[in-house]
């Protein structure tokens, strides 16, 4: 099953849309849900304050992507179509990279696994867990055992422009430029790991670190970008690689001017390496030769994903459905829009 879903050559950036349903809080408040999905593959936003009819609103915009799902969509779909695709490649010694991209709460978490977002998850039905399952089954294959390949796992956060290793009490790690223009995270733990429950042993302990000390955890976590890795290697070296990034919230603070000095450089670093990102993203995308990955610390460490023939990049972008987060939603659609 998994091996027929072979990454299309032509095509090494998938961008996907997923639409979360209104939560308690936005229903209570009467917000109205103003995105449809009228295709599997196109998104619409009704900036109307109100619906004419039950099926006619004021003004629309529309958007297209690879794929759009509904506030029905579970995570196994959504997988099926973004990371799925892009699992065999890194046995055939590709850099794949999943990217979850969206404001503060719309669902990067949920989609990606991590538990502690709203306490009520199973975070083993994220696309961390199911690219793990997926990586096991290839690694028992006819094609693959003979490789004696041996997988490992990392999980690291940049926040402030700083790595720190969520598998090492947040240990702050130094990004260097080896020899051969290999970035290196110095003293990154990788752990090997050997089954779907070890993995999500890992991201557990890494979740518990990242959010130790911290009053609020989405605070925290809003603020940060987040980086698990699943990493193959034979004989010790590098053989393929899957990036899975929950990035930190894309809102922009509509107050910076209360805001804290704090809150505002937090702000500016997060602008900077999501610009930085969707310039790299594009520069694969197109083939370009240069790619602008010193822009950023994410980027700097994403190195490899951006660059050669065997990258291939999808990205999820997270919407919140109800009105009061219509600009944000607008910023996510034109942000995925212009990374394709
Ligand atoms: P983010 O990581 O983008 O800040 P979360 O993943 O933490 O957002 O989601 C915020 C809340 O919304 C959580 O309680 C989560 O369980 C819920 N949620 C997000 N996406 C969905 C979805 N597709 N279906 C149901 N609940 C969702
Ligand atoms: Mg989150």
């Amino acid at each position: 099953k998994v091996s027929s879903l072979e990454p299309r050559e032509d095509h090494r950036i998938c961008v996907c849309v997923r639409k979360r349903p209104l939560n308690q809080r936005e229903t209570t408040m009467k917000d109205l849900d103003i995105i449809t999905i009228p295709s599997d593959n196109v998104v619409m936003v009704h900036e109307s304050k109100q619906k004419v009819d039950l099926t006619r609103y004021l003004e629309n915009q529309t958007f297209c992507f690879d794929h759009a799902f509904d506030d029905t969509a579970s995570n196994e779909l959504v997988y099926q179509f973004t990371a799925q695709p892009l699992v065999e490649s890194i046995f055939r010694r590709g850099m794949a990279t999943c990217f979850a991209y969206g404001q503060t709460g719309s669902g990067k978490t949920h989609t990606m696994g991590g538990a502690f977002s709203g306490g009520d998850q199973d975070c083993s039905k994220g696309i961390y867990a199911l690219v793990a399952q997926d990586v096991f089954l290839l690694l028992k294959t006819r094609a693959y055992e003979k490789l004696d390949l041996k997988v490992y796992g990392t999980f690291f956060e940049i926040y402030g422009g700083k790595v720190y290793d969520l598998l090492n009490w947040k240990k702050k790690l130094q990004v260097l430029e080896d020899g051969n223009q290999q970035m290196q995270v110095v003293g990154l733990q990788e752990q090997e790991v050997c089954s779907v429950e070890d993995v999500l042993n890992l991201v557990e302990l890494g979740n518990s670190c990242r959010t130790s000390g911290q009053t609020s955890v989405n605070a925290h976590s809003s603020r940060s970008h987040a980086v698990f890795q699943i990493i193959l290697k034979s004989g010790g070296k590098l053989h393929g690689k899957f990036s899975l990034v929950d990035l930190a919230g894309n809102e922009r603070g509509a107050d910076t001017a209360k805001a804290n000095r704090k809150r505002q450089l937090e702000g500016a670093e997060i602008n900077k390496s999501l610009l930085a990102l969707k310039e790299c993203i594009r520069a694969l995308g197109q083939n370009k030769s240069h790619t602008p990955f010193r822009a950023s610390k994410l980027t700097q460490v994403l190195r490899d994903s951006f660059i050669g023939q065997n990258s291939s990049t999808c990205m999820i972008a997270t919407i919140s459905p109800g009105m009061a987060s219509c600009e944000n939603t607008l910023n996510t659609l034109r942000y995925a829009n212009r990374v394709k």
